[in-house]
Order: structure tokens, then sequence, then C-alpha cells
């Protein structure tokens, strides 16, 4: 389905209610050009609630975004001002286990290489 943007249903809303206005002012009053007014108020309205959803969407979208590379940010500097005090050991990557012997090539509890 095609996103049809907020402000497409408005201009839309807008173009019927001005035309059917017009039209009712030039000829006799019509039932069906009532309910034309009517759906073009209802456009309107539902073009302003598409757009201040979208724009609730955009904000919260955007939002933890932001938090995430502020933390990622916090992370790094974190990691530059402390020196790692636990000596890297080497962990296997199809089992997870940590290998008490770091120059193994092997993993000690699957067997598989991990160099
Ligand atoms: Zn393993």
């Amino acid at each position: 389905m095609a996103r049809i943007p907020g402000w497409l249903f408005l201009i839309v809303g807008l173009g019927v209610v001005i035309y059917s206005s017009i039209i009712q002012s030039s000829a006799q009053a019509d039932v069906s050009l009532q309910l034309f007014y009517y759906i073009g108020i209802i456009f309107i309205c539902w073009g302003i609630i598409k757009m201040i959803f979208r724009a609730a969407k955009d904000h919260r979208e955007k939002s933890p975004l932001k938090k995430v590379e502020m933390m990622r940010k916090a992370h790094i500097l974190q990691q530059r001002h402390q020196k790692p005090h636990v000596p890297a050991g080497t962990f296997c990557p199809r089992c997870g286990r940590r290998q008490p012997d770091s120059h193994g090539r092997f993993c000690r509890v699957c067997g598989y290489r991990i160099r």
C-alpha cells in the first residue's frame, strides 16, 4: 500500500470542500454535494491526524537512536580511560567457553579451531 502523506489529504479535503461549496452556492442545495462537503472535512481531519501521528512517530524513532549513539560514545570514552585489569582470555566462538590455555589453537571443550 502506498503511503499517502497527511498534507495530501489536507489539500484534497480542502479542494473538495471549496469545490462543493462553490457548486452549492451557484446551484440549488443538493444532498450529494453536502456529502462531498463532509467527505472533504473528514479528509482534512484525517490529514491533520496523519501529520500529527507521523510527527510523533518520527520523534519516537529518532530519540532511541540518539540514546544509543550517546551510550556508544560514553562506552568508547570509558574504554579509553580504564585499562583492562583482567587479561583478555580466549573464548571459543562456537561454544563460548573460556579457554584456560590462551595459546591453544583449538577449543578445549568442543574442539573448534580458534586461531
Ligand atoms: Zn568450543
